[in-house]
């Protein structure tokens, strides 16, 4: 089969899943022009069971090698880039222009494309996800059969850190649609090629500069130390969204159950001081960075760059994402965000930024 068609067919299989799995119709955060809550249909968690299930059937009845996404992935990556470039100029061009055509080309026009039913950003997150999940899986085999005698355990540690990420990320899928993402971004090139290429063969940029290296020996304590890192980070990260998602949905309930509601109140406005919200600003950024690094340590090479390179890139993107969010709260919020800047002072780091 040429490899560079791997790409476009996971695309497809995803989005033919996506359409006819049966899913749960959900309303978003986002509304329409006449103040109607877009519908969507969740059923990521299906899809990717049954994308795995595929895969897997596959290379068991022996259609497929398990290694096959890391032995052809720069021809698949290739595939991949014009995939993502068909897409971004099918997506944009034949929509209203908002700015010049680079700025769309770039962001975007569309802000929620839907089309029967069928949700753009859902379908690329979902599309992203599942990618990267078998390229995850399928590196992680080349590594097993290369080093059979003597393989790396923090591969194997990083593959599980990596599949819970990406199952945690769609058992929560409604959660996200109180994200940035959704209301802020539209659909061009940094969400489509974004989702298409970037998330599936950068995220495990990691596991692809060091699954050709043999067995560090990492002791088994650093291990442990590695996956509680990302642990720890799991729980700001979702703690913090969840904590928001449910004040969103009913600002009088105590988020899990136990924390109280404490908000500042001005007018109609309410801005959640309390819990994850009253460490950092944003909390939610620092734990998605620590659980970078966490799978990045995990690999057992602290002194490549390859494995940084993940959670560098966290850091280049939530930093200036922060301060963006920052301005944006700060109009929609006026003076109660003030209050709340004064009351918490940390951007992301408690005590430190
Ligand atoms: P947030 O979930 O922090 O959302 C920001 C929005 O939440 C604000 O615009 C505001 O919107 C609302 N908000 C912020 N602070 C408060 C407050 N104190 N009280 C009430 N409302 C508040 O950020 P993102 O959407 O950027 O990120 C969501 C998650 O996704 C994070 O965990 C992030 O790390 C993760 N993420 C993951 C990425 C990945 O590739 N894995 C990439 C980017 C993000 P409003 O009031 O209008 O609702």
């Amino acid at each position: 089969m040429p490899w560079w068609l791997c790409a476009p067919l996971i695309d497809a299989a995803v989005l033919l899943a996506y359409a006819g799995v049966p899913a749960r119709a959900v309303d978003g955060y986002v509304r329409d022009a006449a103040g109607k809550p877009l519908r969507y249909r969740l059923n990521g968690l299906r899809v990717f069971v049954l994308c795995l299930a595929a895969w897997a059937a596959a290379c068991w009845a022996g259609w497929l090698r398990w290694d096959a996404l890391y032995v052809h992935r720069w021809e698949s990556a290739f595939g991949a880039c014009v995939t993502g470039l068909l897409f971004t100029l099918a997506i944009v061009l034949p929509a209203k222009p908002v700015k010049s055509i680079a700025a769309d080309l770039f962001l975007g026009r569309l802000e929620n494309p839907q089309w029967k039913g069928l949700d753009a950003k859902m379908y690329l997150y979902l599309v992203g996800a599942i990618h990267l999940e078998l390229n995850v899986l399928s590196f992680t085999a080349f590594h097993l059969q290369t080093f059979g005698a003597d393989p790396n355990p923090g591969v194997v540690l990083y593959a599980a850190l990596f599949t819970f990420f990406v199952t945690e990320y769609l058992n929560f899928e409604e959660v996200h649609l109180y994200t940035y993402d959704f209301m802020a971004e539209r659909v061009g090139f940094k969400l489509g090629w974004g989702c298409l290429v970037f998330y599936p063969f950068f995220y495990c940029v990691g596991l692809w500069t060091t699954a050709h290296l043999p067995n560090p020996h990492t002791p088994a304590p650093l291990l442990v130390l590695y996956g509680a890192l990302f642990f720890v980070g799991w729980v700001l990260s979702r703690g913090a969204n969840l904590q928001k998602f449910q004040f969103k949905r009913d600002p009088a309930r105590k988020a899990f159950g136990v924390l109280e509601p404490r908000a500042i109140s001005k007018g109609r406005t309410q801005v959640l001081t309390g819990g994850f919200w009253g460490l950092s600003r944003h909390i939610n950024y620092l734990g998605e960075i620590l659980m970078a690094s966490g799978l990045a340590l995990s690999l057992g090479y602290p002194l490549e760059l390859g494995p940084w390179l993940y959670p560098l890139y966290y850091v280049a993107l939530l930093v200036p994402r922060q301060l963006d969010d920052d301005r944006r709260c700060a109009a929609k919020y006026g003076a109660a965000w003030v209050e709340y800047c004064k009351r918490v002072p940390w951007r992301i780091i408690p005590r430190v930024y």
